[in-house]
């Protein structure tokens, strides 16, 4: 079983490269084979066409988007604002995650603006967990096997939990050398572009991407453009010290001192 296997798992068409993208091009530098799959389709993003055409165009922006990565595609497994915590697509995310095997596993925050997110984060989390467990009947039916994976949360949208509160990560990654690839497979999505200034060549999508790897970075003190990760507590996964975005990252890789320290005191 190849050990260097790492999955992103976002909501919609476009996640991935907002908030975890640069960690994933990362580790497919440092050897890991990558996956990339959006739960849902990104029907609703559309107010010009109807959901069955933008169902369409997603699914292919996103396949050039996931090329640009080079990471494996998957396809969606339900549409948008119907990633629900439920048995149907926890049967079939927990197949997809027994054939992928992920050592490290990249999802959305469990606090975050939106419930799509927090739910696709739930049905992460618990399809890692099923991945032992023959008794848990996946959809279609796959072997349960043994081996540890490290589940790592991105941070949500605006920095802030649901409840405005700002959250800060357990571990930086520098994300400057691959910014450039992050922001060309972000603009794969080009069906979500409100272009502002053609002229330039820039957008307010490609800007708001920019705009959160800047802020991460400056949070950082270290880096210019970076994400944030928090470690899923070990539980069911891994080693209880088992981190390996520190070694497969090297000094790309930051551990936030101020968030242990937190973490310590309980706070
Ligand atoms: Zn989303």
């Amino acid at each position: 079983m190849p050990s260097k296997v790492a999955i992103a798992i976002g909501a919609h068409p476009d996640d991935i490269e907002f908030y975890m993208a640069g960690t994933l091009l990362l580790l497919r530098e440092a050897g890991y084979e990558t996956h990339y799959l959006n739960l849902a389709s990104g029907n609703c993003g559309s107010a010009q066409y109807n959901g069955a055409v933008t169902r369409s165009i997603r699914s292919a922006e996103a396949r050039a988007a996931a090329k640009i990565l080079g990471a494996h595609f998957h396809a969606s497994i339900t549409d948008d604002l119907e990633i629900l915590y439920n048995l149907e697509l926890l049967r079939t995310l927990s197949a997809i995650i027994r054939d992928v095997k992920p050592r490290i596993l990249l999802t959305h925050s469990p606090q975050d603006y939106m419930e799509d997110h927090t739910n696709t984060s739930r049905l992460a989390v618990s399809a890692a967990f099923t991945r032992g467990m023959p008794n848990f009947r996946t959809a279609p039916a796959r072997p349960a096997a043994d081996y540890e994976v490290t589940v790592y949360h991105a941070l949500p949208h605006g920095l802030c939990d649901p409840l405005r509160r700002r959250l800060v990560p357990g571990a930086f990654v520098n994300t400057t050398s691959v910014h450039k690839i992050q922001l060309k497979a972000l603009a794969a999505h080009q069906s979500q572009q409100n272009w502002l200034d053609v002229s330039q060549g820039l957008n307010s999508y490609l800007l708001a991407m920019e705009d959160m790897a800047l802020a991460v970075g400056r949070m950082s003190k270290r880096f210019k453009h970076a994400e944030g990760w928090r470690r899923h507590l070990h539980f069911g996964f891994c080693g209880p010290d088992a981190d390996p975005l520190a070694p497969a990252l090297g000094k790309n890789h930051l551990v936030n001192k101020a968030y242990e320290r937190s973490l310590e005191r309980g706070l």
